[in-house]
Parts: structure tokens; C-alpha cells; sequence
């Protein structure tokens, strides 16, 4: 037995058989709490070289992801919070040379270009603890209650499709289509389990009150995984500046094909604006080194911005 594991272990050589195994924040809830990373080096240089690709960066983080890490399941099926925990799993390996990760970030005080160095591997991670009943999310709103899953990568596609191809254009019907596949169910007058009776529920809801509910549900998307806050000193006014690792709205954005390049910059207008319901500040768009820069700086010239402290 010992012969033929070392003559196993010689003939595919070392490098070729690397692999770095990770344990998932979701801890098992419903998937097996492993994966594993191989051939680490390649990834991204893949997606710095491939410029010219009509790909978003959530569409090269799931075909980076989906090529060089083996996942317990189909990563439409898995946490969203595994998915940034193995992205920065990546990364951290891919720098492993300075160990850290730079990022920019805009002081809200004066207005400085920081540069923000963050390392992951030090970074706390909340993982969920198997040996406690999981507690859905419940939001009462008068006397009812809506019950939130954790968010799934599928969550973030259904998004994008309900807005690409929605004939409705408004900001309630926008955060509508954000939460919906996330709701398990709502407890009204009866338990509200189909999606469209779920829609129109939501539909019937004041603005102060979705805005409300979407607000939990994005705190609520970050409890467990990699902690999203981070805090940082601006260079040059000194004043501390709290910003996010992951936004969640940018990690949405896909470019199915067939869809023109105005639509995806129209969906970065949007979700720049959606930004200013002080769920996240534009300054969190600046933060994950992106590839459709130049998508998202036409959003954002089109984009209908606030004056800061609304
Ligand atoms: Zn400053």
C-alpha cells in the first residue's frame, strides 16, 4: 500500500497536485463546509490578462472560482458568504508575497484618494456554529412577519434577470426584485409562500418600510463570513472612514449575452443610485479592483447622485 501511494505521489509530481484546503463559513448548514483550491497561481493572472472578455466581475469570479476551486456543491446553490470567503481565500494566496490586499477608498471628510491594504488571513471571519438551531431572519413589519433566508449566489442572478428584463423601472420594484428569492416566507393573514402573492405583498408596502426591510437584509447577508466593515484612517485629514470589503450590488451585475452594454451600464446608474439609500456609499464601488471599469464610470456619470448625508 505504502509502495503505491509514494509511486502515485512521485508521478504527479508536487505542484501539479497542490490544493489548499478551506472550511467554509456556512460550516455545514447545508452543504459540506470544505472546499479546495488548486493550482492557485494561474487565477489571476487569468483575469487581469483577459481584458477585452464582455464579462462583469461576478461573472469572472464564479468562472475563476468555478475552474480552480472544487466546491461541495453547484455555486448557484451556495452561500453568498462562501463565495466571498473563497474569492478572498484566493486572493490571499495570490499575494501571498506582500500579504496584503489594496484597495481604494474615498475619504468622506475631504475627499482623499486613500489606498487601503487589508489582509485577509488576519482578517475575523464569523462562521456559523452547527451545534445552535440557524435563526432565519425575521422582520415584523405591523403585525406580520417576513422570514429571510441567507443569500445565495442563485439570489444575486435571479436580481439581474428580473431587472434586465423587467418592463418596471422604479426603486421599489428594483429592491423588490433584490429580496424576493431570499424570502422564505411571510406570516400575514395566512403563511405567503407563493412568490407572486410574496410580490405583491411586498408591492403594498410603504417605501420607508422596504427600504427598512432591505437595509436588514443586507446587514443581516454579513453576519456570518468575512466581516464586511472595515475601518480606516484617511492619510491625509486623519479622520477614520468605515467602508465595506464586499458590495453586495456590484457582486450582482452580470452581462448575459444578448444584453447590449447600455443595459449593464444602465444597471450600474441604478444600483449607484439604490447606493445612496444609505445602505452603502458610492465609495464601496471603488473597493474590489474591477474589469468593467469603464461600464460602471458611465453609470456613474449618469447616475443621479445626493448630496452626501442624505
Ligand atoms: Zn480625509
Amino acid at each position: 500500500m505504502l509502495r503505491i501511494s509514494l509511486r502515485l505521489f512521485m508521478s504527479n509530481g508536487f505542484n501539479h497536485n497542490f490544493k489548499k484546503l478551506i472550511f467554509l463559513p456556512s460550516n455545514g448548514l447545508e452543504y459540506l463546509p470544505y472546499a479546495s483550491i488548486k493550482n492557485v497561481t494561474m487565477s489571476l493572472t487569468l483575469l487581469t490578462l483577459d481584458k477585452n472578455a464582455s464579462n462583469t466581475d461576478f461573472e469572472n469570479i464564479i468562472q475563476i472560482i468555478e475552474r480552480y476551486v472544487e466546491l461541495p456543491t453547484s455555486i448557484f446553490d451556495m452561500f453568498v458568504i462562501d463565495i466571498y470567503f473563497i474569492w478572498a481565500s484566493l486572493l490571499s494566496l495570490e499575494i501571498n508575497d506582500s500579504d496584503k490586499y489594496v484597495f481604494g477608498g474615498i475619504c468622506k471628510h475631504c475627499g482623499e484618494v486613500n489606498s487601503i491594504s487589508m489582509n485577509f488571513s488576519q482578517h475575523k471571519t464569523n462562521v456559523i456554529d452547527r451545534y445552535k438551531p440557524f435563526k432565519q431572519l425575521k422582520v415584523k413589519i405591523n403585525k406580520d412577519t417576513i422570514v429571510v433566508n441567507l443569500r445565495k449566489t442563485k439570489d444575486n442572478i435571479d436580481y439581474t434577470y428580473l431587472k434586465l428584463y423587467s418592463k418596471e423601472k422604479d426603486n421599489i420594484t428594483n429592491i423588490i426584485h433584490y429580496i424576493i428569492s431570499q424570502i422564505d416566507y411571510i406570516e400575514t393573514w395566512d403563511r405567503l409562500t407563493d412568490k407572486q402573492l410574496i410580490f405583491e405583498y411586498l408591492q403594498f408596502l410603504s417605501y420607508k418600510d422596504l427600504v427598512l426591510l432591505l437595509e436588514l437584509v443586507s446587514s443581516y447577508n454579513h453576519i456570518y463570513g468575512i466581516e464586511n466593515e472595515l475601518m480606516y484612517r484617511c492619510i491625509n485629514c486623519r479622520k477614520s472612514n468605515y467602508t465595506t470589503v464586499f458590495d453586495d450590488f456590484r457582486f450582482c451585475v452580470i452581462n448575459p449575452s444578448g444584453v447590449n452594454t447600455n443595459k449593464i451600464i444602465g444597471f450600474y446608474k441604478d444600483n449607484i443610485e439604490f447606493s445612496q439609500l444609505s445602505i452603502m456609499s458610492i465609495e464601496d464601488y471603488m473597493n474590489i479592483p474591477y474589469r468593467d471599469g469603464e461600464f460602471f464610470n458611465q453609470g456613474l456619470q449618469g447616475a443621479k447622485l445626493l448630496p452626501r448625508g442624505f
